[in-house]
Parts: C-alpha cells; sequence; structure tokens
C-alpha cells in the first residue's frame, strides 16, 4: 500500500513510519518539523539525542534499502497538503501530525488558540484533499481516550446504544474532555464522522491511551534511528515520566491522590494498531472507532511499579503526591472497552517488570540530558 503517515518525525510517527516501511509499504512523511520548535520554545530537548528527520530516513535507506519520501510543511497549509496527495495518491492515510500536549494548550489564550487551529485546520485540510483527490484513501486518525472523559459508566468504542422515551438509537459516545488539547480532538472526530457521512470518506478515528515505551525494533536499529523521549513538566506522559524521574534520583511526581485512571500501551503496540488498521480499513461511509490502549493503571499503580522496579535495580525511588496542577477526578470509575483491535490480530506488549526495567536501563544512559528545572509541571488549569 502506498502510506502517508503525517507527523512522521515524532514519537508515534517516526517507529509508525519504519516499521510500515519494513512491512514492504511504500511510506511518505509529512512533517513541519514544529515539535522540534517547540522544545526550543520551551527549552528542552528530548532524552534521547534525535537527528535530522533527513539523517534518519537517509540511514533507513542505508540500512534496509527502503526509501521514505519527506515532505517538509504544514497540513495547515492547504496548498502544501494538496500537492502531496496530488503526487502520492496514497491508499492510506495516517494522521498523527497535531499538537498533542494537554498542559501546552493550557499555557495561555494564544497556546490554545493555536492547538486547536492546527489540529482542526490541518484535519479539515485532510478532509478536503482526500474529498477532491483521492476518495478511496482510508483515513486512519489518531484520536485520544481523554475524548470521553471519565463518565461514571463503562466506555464503549466510539458508540452506545440508548433507550429514551421508548425509542432506541446508537449513538456517539458522550465526549467530556478535560483541556483545550483534547477538546481539538473531539472537534475533529466530529468534522470526521460528518465528511463519513456526507460524502461518504472512509475513516477510522483510534482512540489511543497514553504510550509508553520508546524503542521498537526498527529504531533500535542504529543510534540514528533512535526515537524521540520526553520527559518535561509538558510534553513528558505519565510511566515515561516516572521512569526518568527514578533515573535521575527526582521524586515520582504524582498530581494529587494519583487515583487517575487512564488506559496505556506500549510504542510496539502503537505501529501495530496503525498496521492492523490500515490492512483492514473501514468501509466507504463509515466512521470507525478504536479504542487503542492494552491495559488500564492509575497514576498511583504506575508510580508504584516504577518505584519498585527502580529499587530492584539498586536505584531509591520516592513518590510524592504533589498539588494537582489539572482539574480533574482523583478518584473516579474507570472501564474502557477495547477488544476491535484485539479482534483483529493485536496481540498486546503487557507492562511487565522485565519491560519497566528494559525502559529504564535504557533512560539511565541518557540521564545526563535531562534538565532538572524542567521537570516540575508549571501549566495549571
Ligand atoms: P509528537 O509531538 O511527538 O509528534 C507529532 C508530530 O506532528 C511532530 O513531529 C510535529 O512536528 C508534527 N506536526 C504537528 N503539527 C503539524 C502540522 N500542522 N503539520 C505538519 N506536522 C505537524 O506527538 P506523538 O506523541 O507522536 O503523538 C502523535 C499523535 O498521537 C497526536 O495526534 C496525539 O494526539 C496522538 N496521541 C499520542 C499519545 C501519546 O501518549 N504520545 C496518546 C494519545 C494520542
Amino acid at each position: 500500500m502506498k502510506i502517508i503517515v503525517a507527523g512522521g518525525d515524532g514519537f508515534c510517527g517516526w517507529p509508525t513510519a519504519l516499521y510500515l516501511s519494513k512491512q514492504g509499504h511504500d511510506v511518505a512523511i509529512i512533517d513541519s518539523l514544529i515539535r522540534r520548535k517547540w522544545d526550543r520554545e520551551l527549552g528542552v530537548d528530548s532524552l534521547t539525542p534525535i537527528f535530522t528527520l533527513e539523517e534518519r530516513t537517509q540511514r533507513w535507506f542505508e540500512l534496509t534499502g527502503k526509501q521514505i519520501n519527506t515532505y517538509l510543511g504544514d497540513m495547515t497549509h492547504f496548498d502544501f497538503l494538496r500537492e502531496v496527495m496530488r503526487q502520492e495518491r496514497p491508499d492510506a492515510f495516517v494522521h498523527f501530525a497535531e499538537q498533542r500536549s494537554a498542559p501546552y494548550s493550557m499555557i495561555d489564550r494564544e497556546h490554545a488558540v493555536f492547538t486547536q487551529t492546527n489540529n482542526v485546520v490541518g484535519t479539515l485540510n485532510l478532509i478536503y484533499a482526500v474529498k477532491e483527490l483521492v476518495p478511496d484513501c482510508h483515513i486512519i486518525k489518531l484520536g485520544t481516550m481523554g475524548e470521553y472523559g471519565q463518565p461514571n459508566i463503562d466506555i464503549e468504542e466510539g458508540y452506545i446504544t440508548i433507550s429514551h422515551n421508548g425509542r432506541e438509537d446508537m449513538l456517539p459516545y458522550p465526549k467530556q474532555p478535560g483541556s483545550m488539547y483534547h477538546l481539538s480532538k473531539v472537534h475533529d472526530s466530529h468534522n470526521l464522522m460528518f465528511a463519513t457521512k456526507n460524502w461518504g470518506l472512509r475513516v477510522t478515528d483510534l482512540n489511543q491511551g497514553v504510550v509508553y515505551g520508546l524503542h521498537t525494533d526498527e529504531t533500535q536499529l542504529d543510534p540514528v534511528l533512535v526515537n524521540r523521549l520526553d520527559y518535561d513538566g509538558v510534553f513528558g506522559t505519565a510511566l515515561n515520566r516516572f521512569l526518568i524521574q527514578a533515573a535521575v534520583g527526582h521524586n515520582l511526581t504524582v498530581y494529587g491522590a494519583g487515583g487517575q485512571t487512564r488506559g496505556f500501551l506500549n510504542i510496539k503496540d502503537t505501529v501495530r494498531c496503525i498496521e492492523i488498521a490500515a490492512n483492514n480499513p473501514a468501509d466507504r461511509g463509515e466512521f470507525r472507532v478504536f479504542n487503542q490502549f492494552t491495559e488500564e493503571f492509575s497514576i498511583l499503580d504506575l508510580a508504584e511499579k516504577v518505584k519498585r522496579v527502580a529499587e530492584h535495580e539498586g536505584i531509591q525511588a520516592t513518590i510524592d503526591h504533589i498539588q494537582n496542577p489539572r482539574k480533574e477526578k482523583e478518584e473516579h470509575y474507570y472501564h474502557a472497552a477495547h477488544t476491535k483491535l484485539v479482534d483483529l490480530g493485536l496481540k498486546p506488549h503487557l507492562l511487565t517488570d522485565d519491560v519497566l526495567r528494559g525502559i529504564l536501563l535504557t533512560v539511565v544512559e541518557y540521564k545526563n540530558r535531562v534538565v532538572m528545572e524542567k521537570i516540575m509541571p508549571d501549566v495549571k488549569w
């Protein structure tokens, strides 16, 4: 298949592009490299030293003989996107290219407006480019489990059957996002759903959980292919952040009580989920939703796991319940369906102590690159 991976220079996009290329697909990357600019704005950097996109794709070609075309540009610029679509005419378009940090979107008005413009306009442009040039192309869009919020009932995969005043219908599952970023994903979902109904596009919305880990078989082939890894208070996500905190002797920063429960998955499963979605396209006119995570944990569960594994390796780790910078439920019911990807063949990599140890020992190698002042959260909402 001819597959475009937008956001292919990022944490999920880069390993996905390599994995799909290895499977024999003809892969092209779109990225504006804006993520690297946000690092400079915030005074942080990936824990792992990442190479330029050009160096990365060149080394991949040297090692495998597989070419990944790169298009440096912004999804919010329609003429650019349209031209790439005209040249590539993809069978599938994997859309990772969004601003994905909730804290970044909550810094101030400007960052909220930027996040929603970047994400919503990029996706709208994609809808119109596909409609005009490649209406059969399967859009595989990264959403987030955060779109649903934390309702006091089970979360379904995209839709829920509701009986009301004697009638019944299957309706989109209610959305209760918790940040301007998560709201942007909800807006995307609505726009995509409308586009599938109205113009018969085919779309899979992958409501992804929090991703942990950094290596895949492909990124591990060579240091030039290494994946990015974020630990700072703005872009660092739970679990990866705790592991890095343990590695550098920083307290593990649990926000509030730590009962916040979310879905998690290994980066190795992210790449496989994308492949599964691509190999099993949605029908024309279908807005298909998969919940893309493999296990649920509370934040405190994760901190305790990291502490135990770190101490086993002779690294002292202390759990610190800091004041929660976010407005969110700290103790709540959480149970979300996630069977559709497994039904299509996903074999999850579960979070064992060995997996935690592997990530911990890798991050220890890079611990001298950590900017300690950037670890604590400083964005509040
Ligand atoms: P990332 O920031 O590492 O990568 C995103 C990439 O997209 C970056 O390389 C950036 O330069 C590019 N980009 C952003 N806006 C762009 C634009 N307008 N035009 C072109 N390129 C643009 O993020 P990630 O962690 O790889 O996340 C990828 C996607 O997965 C996001 O949509 C995110 O919402 C979703 N997601 C991620 C996680 C997670 O835990 N990392 C969890 C759930 C969902």
